[in-house]
């Protein structure tokens, strides 16, 4: 058997994302970009007809060319046109640079973005490049840690936080703990936000009303508002917007120009939510 023939068996014909034991997603391959073995996870590029370039850690979909812009519009704008005067952002995870990209577009002082793991960010700057320039923005701080401890050590606090983590597994599980929460409204000025991305409110309610459950005991505003992504599990998705001060439907400043999925229509319905979830959130 030749090499050749070796190498062309070992590239599957297609990535598959389970969202259940029986259902899920498929991305036929055009080409296997990238796949190696970090310290903390597998991380894989793939070139797909449709969706472009989509980067998966641990068999997850964590953003694709054609669809991020959901995600990480309706992750960011909805807490900054909502503060009436950020300056100072923090991001926890988020290494592909997408949401940091987001960000960027207001006239902000400094962002500082906690990934734990160096070859996240190495792959987006090498394959992500419509989001890796965030990265390099000289308003922009990276620093390689996890984000538990960072904020446990912080001696900075910021106007609003975005935990940009991925699923409640590997070295995610502990930035969806009640404990990761209670530290870091300890990071927040006065009028601080925390947004955070919870899952899927089709296949994680359960984990979304637990999180909730102990979210209503440590801010007075715990807004839920979802939005589609249509490469996450049943292409609708949840975040929760967290503020002791601050009302989301209280708008202070209008979005930037250019935006592909956000308005302030559009951020006004997100908060609006499907009869199954209207237990969830304090308001
Ligand atoms: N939008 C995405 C999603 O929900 O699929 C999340 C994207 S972003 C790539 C998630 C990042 O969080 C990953 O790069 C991962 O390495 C990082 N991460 C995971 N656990 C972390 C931790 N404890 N501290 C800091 N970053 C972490």
């Amino acid at each position: 058997m030749s090499t050749k023939k070796e190498n062309r068996e070992e590239v599957p014909s297609e990535e598959r994302e389970y969202h259940s034991p029986s259902s899920g997603i498929f991305f036929k391959l055009k080409k296997l970009l990238f796949k190696a073995k970090s310290d903390y996870q597998k991380i894989e590029v793939i070139e797909n007809e449709y969706f472009g370039r989509v980067l998966l850690l641990d068999d997850l979909v964590q953003t694709s060319e054609r669809d991020e812009f959901f995600y990480h519009e309706m992750l960011v704008h909805p807490a900054l046109v909502a503060h009436p005067s950020s300056q100072n952002i923090l991001v926890i995870g988020g290494g592909d640079g997408g949401a940091l990209k987001e960000i960027l577009r207001y006239p902000i002082k400094y962002a500082c973005l906690v990934e734990i793991d160096p070859k996240v960010i190495d792959v987006s700057k090498e394959y992500f490049p419509w989001l890796s320039p965030s990265l390099e923005d000289e308003r922009t701080e990276l620093i390689i840690a996890d984000g538990i401890e960072f904020i446990e050590k912080a001696d900075k606090k910021f106007d609003i936080v975005f935990v940009d983590s991925s699923d409640p597994t590997g070295p995610s599980a502990s930035l969806h703990e009640r404990d990761f929460y209670e530290k870091l409204k300890k990071c927040l000025n006065l009028e601080g936000i925390v947004v955070s991305q919870a899952g899927s409110p089709f296949y994680h309610l359960e984990s979304i009303k637990k999180k909730d459950a102990f979210l209503k005991k440590l801010f007075k505003n715990v807004c839920f508002y979802t939005s589609p992504v249509p490469t996450y599990p049943g292409g609708s998705w949840c975040f929760v917007f967290l503020s002791d001060e601050v009302q989301p439907l209280k708008i202070k400043r209008d979005p930037p120009r250019g935006l592909k999925y956000f308005n302030l229509d559009i951020h006004k319905a997100a908060f609006s939510l499907p009869n199954f979830l209207k237990d969830l959130g304090s308001n």
